[in-house]
């Protein structure tokens, strides 16, 4: 099937999302067992670095998704030097929201955490086996499925969330403005490219990827690619190793397969995270 139909030539993304507005399951399923369970899917990404040359069709295609403003990004590929001459290399790291799972103990990102507005209600979320489930939403807030996505409606343009978010993944967008306070400017980031997944099509980033170092899935499906590749290089058990600044605490599933370690040579800290999506190039 054609990437565009929701199917990647690295396999099927697993889709089997419903609207958080409550839409029937209409989504390209990956397997027998995943439109029978009932708990939600959890949305992953790995990232290949092996895979990776810079060629940041990624870059270029999210901008074209989201029509980001000048200077904002909502993925961005950093190189990573490292080495003395003459013995230098240089990797690609593809970086984007991390789409946290958030601490051991409330499993509430720092984004999220932060946000002072969230409606009294709560929101529902379809599982593909029909089961409802109630969530709270927010300005920024964390659906079952693990994503990490804004409502601009709720939004006062505090940038709390930006502040928050240990890996600089969000910025202003000088293009919207906030919902409750349109003398301020809303928020981007990375959504995993939420109106196409519901939809059983792949993130924009990793439908464009020529060379499919961006894989992206439902990791509670055994079946699916990313699962292969999580069981494959164990990315979970390395969570250390294989995810960005795995000190924070915010259990980031965005996973990188790095055997050059361009992870550990990637110089992101808590003090200087402010630039990284408001530059593509260092
Ligand atoms: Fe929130 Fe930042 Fe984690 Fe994304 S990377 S979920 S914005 S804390």
């Amino acid at each position: 099937m054609e990437k565009e139909k929701g199917i990647s030539r690295r396999g099927a993304i697993k889709v089997v999302g419903t609207l958080a507005a409550g839409a029937a399951a209409s989504g390209v399923l990956g397997t027998a067992e995943a439109a029978g369970r009932k708990k939600a899917p959890r949305w992953v990404m790995v990232i290949d670095i092996r895979r990776c040359t810079g060629v940041r069709a990624c870059v270029v295609a999210c901008k074209a998704e989201y029509d980001t403003p000048l200077g904002a990004w909502n993925t961005v590929v950093r190189e990573v030097e490292s080495g003395k001459y003459p013995d230098v290399k240089k990797d690609f790291l593809p970086r984007l929201c991390n789409h946290c799972e958030g601490n051991e103990k409330e499993g509430v990102p720092p984004c999220v955490k932060i946000c002072p507005e969230y409606p009294a209600g709560r929101k529902e979320y379809i599982t593909p086996a029909g089961k409802k489930i109630r969530y709270r939403g927010g300005a920024t807030y964390k659906r079952p499925d693990g994503m990490i996505l804004l409502d601009n409606s709720l939004c006062i343009g505090c940038g709390k969330c930006i502040d928050a978010c240990p890996y600089g993944a969000r910025a202003f967008n000088k293009k919207l403005k906030a919902g409750k306070d349109p003398s301020k400017n809303g928020i981007t980031k990375c959504s995993f490219c939420q109106h196409r997944v519901d939809k059983g099509v792949e993130p924009s980033c990793v439908n464009t990827c020529p060379t499919s170092s961006r894989v992206f899935g439902d990791i509670n499906d055994p079946n699916s690619e990313v699962s292969k590749l999580a069981k494959e290089f164990k990315l979970m058990e390395r969570s250390n190793e294989t995810t960005i600044l795995p000190e924070a605490g915010t259990r980031p599933q965005i996973y990188y397969i790095d055997e050059k370690n361009a992870l550990g040579n990637y110089k992101l800290t808590k003090e200087n995270k402010t630039d990284e999506f408001k530059a593509e190039i260092k």
